[in-house]
């Protein structure tokens, strides 16, 4: 397993401050509600490990995917969004963790231009007592559907 450089890496310094966000967590990943959602829902699931996606071994990526469909599944359900992006900004750049981020759409607050959707600049609605509540809900949800 590779060093974790706690306090050289916002990812990593994140992992304990967002603990009350966490949605997800095995010895590989561990996945949170954004604290700055851009839409409902919106969630970040890292690889554990400083390992670029580019580096990640093909059975740790299929994990990793496996992984983000289940949570997709539990965010579309629980916020009842019409579907999921799942995106990889920067790859290999910025972060050293892989990670997607999986962010609801919902079809009547979004544009749609040919591939992309235009996602209107949204003020956060939630407070972080809400947030840890949905929070706790999609653990719950995912609990049951990996066991
Ligand atoms: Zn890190």
């Amino acid at each position: 397993m590779k060093q974790r450089n706690k306090g050289q890496c916002f990812v990593c310094d994140s992992f304990g401050m967002h603990d009350k966000l966490r949605t997800y967590e095995d010895n590989k990943v561990s996945a949170f509600l954004s604290y700055n959602p851009v839409t409902r829902g919106h969630s970040c699931v890292f690889w554990k490990d400083h390992v670029l996606f580019s580096s990640l071994s093909k059975r740790d990526t299929q994990y990793l995917v496996d992984v983000t469909t289940r949570i997709s599944r539990v965010l579309k359900k629980v916020f009842g969004s019409d579907s999921i992006n799942r995106l990889n900004y920067n790859f290999d750049n910025e972060t050293p963790h892989a990670y997607f981020e999986l962010i609801p759409i919902y079809h009547n607050e979004v544009e749609r231009t040919g591939f992309y959707y235009f996602i209107p600049n949204r003020k956060k609605t939630e407070s972080f007592e809400e947030l840890t509540e949905l929070a706790g809900k999609v653990g719950d949800s995912l609990e049951t559907l990996f066991s």
